[in-house]
């Protein structure tokens, strides 16, 4: 509610602004994480190479740029581990990216500070993260 200034109906009001991609897809993780909180499933991890694939299975090194040889230990959802394992080139091409500047796509969690570079740390560092950048009401 914080993010959509406590009114989720405003999302698909006619004639409202578009939210941006970073909040929308807060807002989801953010709904999704609630929703399996009540049903007794407090996982806090979802998937690190794209959070809509859902809750976290593992966590494994994952090659995550065509350059170099850069990893990164992600938590990874039940398919993104099996491809860990079979097809890790995969991994690279299934990260989940958003709009950049000039037309660009950038992975959701970059740049560095930005609302969605926490979500690797958990889905209550999201949670404190959205507290923190909301103003009080
Ligand atoms: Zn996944």
């Amino acid at each position: 509610m914080l993010l959509v200034d406590g009114d989720i109906n405003s999302l698909r009001a006619p004639g409202a602004p578009a939210p941006d991609p970073t909040t929308l897809l807060a807002v989801i993780v953010l709904a999704r994480s609630a929703r399996n909180a009540i049903e007794g499933d407090t996982n806090n991890r979802c998937c690190g190479v794209n959070p809509l694939h859902g809750p976290s299975a593992g966590r494994r090194h994952v090659r995550v740029s065509a350059e170099g040889n850069r990893r990164r230990m992600l938590s990874l959802c039940t398919l993104c581990l099996d491809s860990a394992v079979a097809a890790p080139h995969e991994l690279r091409e299934r990260m989940l990216t958003l709009p950049g500047p000039a037309g660009t796509r950038v992975p959701y969690d970059e740049p560095e500070g930005s609302l969605l570079s926490v979500l690797g740390d958990g889905i209550s560092r999201l949670v404190a993260r959205v507290r923190e950048t909301s103003p009080a009401d």
